[in-house]
């Protein structure tokens, strides 16, 4: 998968919770785009149903310009990183990079390489014998954005990756994060709430409030208008 296109999204959970409103939004290749807005706006919901991890309730979501609205989540080549890290505690930190690649059944010399190159182009090739519980913050989100990208996934989504690191930690992965995915070319949905993040990582940038988006642009068009 290489572009998005949502084409009038809605979603309404069962207890009756309009969370996303007929949303129209075009992401093309390569590109990485931010959908910013506060919490409980939609956002994550937008990007649960890019993953196929939610159905819209009406409206059609595009990948690579096919509809994919009952396409499961194995069949998208999307990879996801959420705020919680979400690894496995009881594997390592290279078992933990491996996990994709073990479920796609590449034999074990070749899921060394790859570990190896994605490890070392995100500074921890010398923790991967650690288990998740003795790294920090900065480091497990490292291991979590490398097993994301060991796959190659054509369309990388992103949910508050940055939410739970502190400050510091914060602009070093911002720059971190950007530059890698624009090094991989891959189509990148980056959600926050974080204005610097939008402003810094985007090449564009979705704004979305109670469900609905309000305007889309580059930081500068967005945030130069009135
Ligand atoms: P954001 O990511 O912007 O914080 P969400 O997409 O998580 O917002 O949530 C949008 C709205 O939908 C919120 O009101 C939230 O409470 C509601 N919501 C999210 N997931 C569910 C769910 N599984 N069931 C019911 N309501 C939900
Ligand atoms: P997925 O459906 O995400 O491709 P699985 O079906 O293997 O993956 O697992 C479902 C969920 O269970 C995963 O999203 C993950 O959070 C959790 N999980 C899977 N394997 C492990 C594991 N080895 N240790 C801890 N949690 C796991």
């Amino acid at each position: 998968v290489t572009t998005v296109a949502l084409k009038d999204v809605t979603k309404v959970f069962r207890t009756g919770t309009l969370a996303v409103d007929r949303v129209n939004l075009d992401v093309d290749d390569g590109e990485f785009m931010v959908l910013l807005g506060p919490s409980g706006c939609g956002k994550s919901t937008v990007l649960r149903m890019v993953a196929g991890l939610e159905e819209p309730s009406s409206g059609a979501v595009f990948l690579n310009g096919e509809l994919a609205n009952d396409l499961p989540p194995r069949d998208r080549s999307v990879a996801m990183v959420f705020q919680d890290f979400a690894l496995y505690p009881h594997l390592s930190v290279g078992d933990n990079i491996a996990f994709p690649l073990r479920l796609a059944g590449l034999e074990p010399g070749r899921r060394g390489e790859r570990v190896a190159d994605v490890a070392g182009a995100l500074g921890i090739g010398d923790i991967l014998d650690r288990r998740p519980g003795q790294l920090s913050g900065g480091q497990r989100q490292r291991v979590a954005m490398g097993r994301a990208i060991v796959r190659r996934p054509e369309l990388f989504l992103m949910d508050e990756p940055l939410s739970n690191l502190d400050s510091g930690l914060r602009s070093e992965l911002r720059a971190e994060i950007s530059g890698l995915t624009r090094e991989l070319g891959v189509t990148t949905l980056y959600v926050t709430h974080d204005q610097t993040e939008a402003l810094t990582m985007a090449d564009r940038v979705a704004i979305m409030r109670k469900g609905i988006l309000q305007d889309v642009g580059t930081p500068s068009q967005v945030y130069g208008r009135p």
